[in-house]
């Protein structure tokens, strides 16, 4: 029995290592503890499946030469593929030509995107813009307090609507924001939207239509890497839902080995452009997929 994969991974490859060459069986006996990894780093089935296919064709096909011994280049192999697949090099947001750029924010309740829409502005502060946050979560009791509480803390203007009118409508408030951005000279708008506990059908429909009335140039998808497996059904209904352009991680801190990162870029084809990992506006940085590619195989 092992403890941790990565201590199955090592004896497995350390087997091949005393190998002078590397024969399909090795591969075979390799994949399979690859394949027990990515499972256990919650990686959805169909992904782990197409994964390790991948990975054999290329080190069956593979030389062994040079410096390598078999196991190193397996090792090789798996890293290339799941840093390909992560997304190769870190993606930088889309800003647009004329602004205020619009960055809006979608996911599940619960997944941190008010938490995330301060982290990103005082991000973006220290990167030399001036973003200004929307509050158009009108749904949960306290959203727009708690967005307000961030924007202080990161030191920028939260556009909210008026306290005593009502519930109030999410498209009218993002449209006036919009505005006051291109009067006040904000050349980044932040966008933060309802989250439902689970995927529904009010949700989707408010998240476009405040995507229609913003025409944004990104959307975020932000997903909570805890939730392992459900990332992949989630991703693809806010997918289909509200569609977005980009993928942000939230909760790397805790002890989720990081396989909804691999689902979710995998499965939606959108770029993961940012990791959080805190509680605090700080623990926030760009998505590196060669650090993930570590986190996943352990
Ligand atoms: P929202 O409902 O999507 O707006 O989520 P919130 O931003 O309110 O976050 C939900 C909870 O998760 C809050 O208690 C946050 O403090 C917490 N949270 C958000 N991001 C992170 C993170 O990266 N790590 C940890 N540990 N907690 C986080």
């Amino acid at each position: 029995m092992f403890d941790t994969l990565s201590d199955r991974l090592t004896a497995a490859l350390q087997t091949l290592s005393r190998k002078g060459r590397l024969s399909d069986a090795d591969i075979d006996a390799t994949a399979r503890e690859i394949r027990i990894a990515l499972l256990e780093a919650d990686v959805a089935l169909p992904v782990v499946k197409a994964f390790i296919a991948k990975v054999k064709e290329r080190a069956k096909g593979a030389e062994v030469h040079g410096a390598l011994n078999p196991a190193q280049q397996v090792i090789k192999i798996v890293n290339e593929e799941l840093v390909g697949i992560l997304g190769g090099e870190t993606r930088r947001l889309n800003l647009a030509k004329n602004p205020p750029s619009v960055i809006m924010l979608a996911g599940l309740q619960g997944a941190g995107k008010t938490t995330l829409a301060g982290k990103l502005a005082l991000w973006l502060k220290k990167q030399g813009h001036a973003p200004m946050l929307v509050a158009c979560d009108l749904q949960r009791p306290n959203a727009v307090t708690q967005l307000q509480v961030v924007g202080e803390r990161a030191g920028v203007v939260t556009f909210a609507p008026e306290p005593g009118n009502g519930v109030g409508d999410p498209v009218d408030v993002a449209r006036r924001a919009i505005a006051e951005a291109r009067h006040a000279q904000h050349d980044i708008v932040v966008v933060d939207t309802a989250g439902r506990l689970g995927v529904d059908e009010e949700l989707m429909k408010q998240a476009a239509d405040i995507r229609d009335a913003v025409e944004p140039d990104e959307v975020l998808f932000v997903v909570d890497a805890m939730i392992g497996q459900d990332a992949v059904t989630t991703a693809e209904a806010f997918r289909d839902g509200v569609g977005f352009t980009g993928v942000v991680l939230t909760k790397l801190d805790g002890d989720a080995r990081g396989g909804a990162a691999l689902s979710v870029r995998e499965v939606t084809g959108q770029p993961i452009l940012f990791a959080s990992n805190g509680e605090k506006l700080e623990d926030f940085d760009t998505f590196h997929p060669d650090r993930m590619a570590s986190r996943i195989l352990g």
